[in-house]
């Protein structure tokens, strides 16, 4: 196994690296502030080919691996985690059934989403079922060759600006979930209240409702009951991206804190000379190094094909709970100033929270690795 970044991985890295500090930093804590869709730089992280990177080149991609994908995530969720949930959502949940799935006109809506000029959205969770997915309620109705979708979803990320959903869903004749694709525009589809959350604030989310919305046939992306296979393809993926947010906010909040330490002077001298200090950076360093060891480590499993499932989980468990502590020691780093809304330390540690969430809760991802282990 090589330890070394390849030339392209180097690359991508600076690439979002340079990005995020001269686009990025300086509108972070505005986009947080004013809870507001981030569109323009969306746009530029469209136009750096951000969400076709996991793509292959036929059809607009730049066929990246994960682990490149991996570098670019951290740049950008250490500069904006709601910038960064935004985009990881359409590169990777919102547009890759279309992409496995999807016919010609289907396909059309995939390839300007590669290019930022559509906005998709995946409608899973469901005020009845959150973790335990197989409990929604929304139904379709098979109809003389097309389909009729009713139900209501929550926590769907970029729901008010999509111009697509990917909709998870049980038909009438079968127990298992299927997929259906529903532009935002049809008849019966309603976007109903924003949810005012804790972090990732312009990264914005809020319920869809479905009543009777009528579907064509080439809509079910796969086959009827065919959706938890579906998901399964992208589940692993989906764990490294989201240890790979943890890892770019954990990364925000230790350079801060660092910065802060050797520059904050406390009874003569800076308080990273302060012994009870050094040992916070030091725990801090040694979480962040095995995490992000860690999730390359898993990225480079998926990346050659090998098994993966409960490295992905680890990944994301580990690096979540990792983010969640490195923030928390770093803003003890700061106390009075990592409780201002005038640093960025408070946003940090409010964004985080979300990496214990997404791509399944700690509690579950402990579940499922302890079945992993057979028990
Ligand atoms: C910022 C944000 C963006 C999101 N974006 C999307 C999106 O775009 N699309 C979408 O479909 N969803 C989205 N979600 C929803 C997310 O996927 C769910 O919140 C997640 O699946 C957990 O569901 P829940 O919140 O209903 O918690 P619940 O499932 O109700 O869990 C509550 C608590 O019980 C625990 N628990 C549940 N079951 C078990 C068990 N068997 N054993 C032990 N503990 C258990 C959980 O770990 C948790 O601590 C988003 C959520 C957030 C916060």
């Amino acid at each position: 196994m090589d330890f070394e970044l390849n030339d392209i991985q180097k690359s991508v890295q600076q690439t979002f690296k340079d990005f995020v500090d001269r686009r990025v930093m300086p509108q972070a804590a505005a986009i947080d502030e004013n809870a507001e869709f981030p569109t323009e730089l969306f746009k530029e992280v469209g136009d750096l080919g951000f969400f076709g990177m996991r793509y292959p080149e036929s059809v607009g991609g730049t066929n990246m691996d994960i682990l490149s994908y991996c570098l670019a995530v951290i740049e950008l969720s250490r500069g904006s985690m709601s910038l960064a949930a935004a985009c990881t959502m359409q590169s990777l949940m919102a547009t890759y059934f279309l992409f496995r799935f999807g016919d010609e006109e289907v396909k059309k809506h995939f390839e300007a989403a590669l290019k930022g000029e559509e906005i998709g959205a995946i409608c899973m969770t469901e005020p009845n079922a959150g973790s335990d997915l197989f409990a929604i309620q929304t139904k379709v109705l098979v109809k003389d060759g097309h389909f009729l979708l009713s139900g209501q979803k929550t926590w769907v990320t970029s729901a008010p600006i999509a111009n697509f959903f990917t909709v998870l869903a049980k038909t009438d004749n079968h127990e298992k979930l299927s997929i259906f694709f529903v532009p935002s525009n049809l008849k019966g589809v309603t976007v109903g209240k924003k949810i005012n959350k804790l972090g990732a604030c312009g990264s914005v989310t809020s319920e869809v409702a479905f009543d009777n919305v009528s579907l064509p046939k080439n809509y079910l992306l796969g086959e009827i009951g065919g959706g938890t296979n579906c998901l399964m393809e992208i589940l692993a993926e989906i764990r490294i991206m989201t240890a790979a947010l943890s890892i770019g906010v954990a990364t925000a909040a230790f350079e801060d804190a660092l910065k802060y330490a050797k520059e904050r002077v406390q009874f003569g001298k800076p308080i990273g000379k302060f012994q009870a200090i050094q040992m916070k950076f030091a725990d801090m360093e040694v979480q962040l190094q095995t995490a992000k060891h860690y999730v390359f480590y898993a990225a480079y499993l998926s990346d050659n094909n090998l098994p993966r499932h409960k490295e992905s989980m680890i990944a994301k468990l580990y690096a979540s709970e990792c983010a969640n502590s490195i923030c928390d020691q770093a803003s003890r780093v700061l106390a009075s100033y990592g409780y201002a809304t005038e640093y960025s330390l408070q946003r940090y540690l409010r964004d985080a929270r979300f990496t214990l969430i997404g791509g399944g809760t700690s509690e579950i991802l402990k579940n499922n690795i302890g079945r992993e282990l057979g028990l």
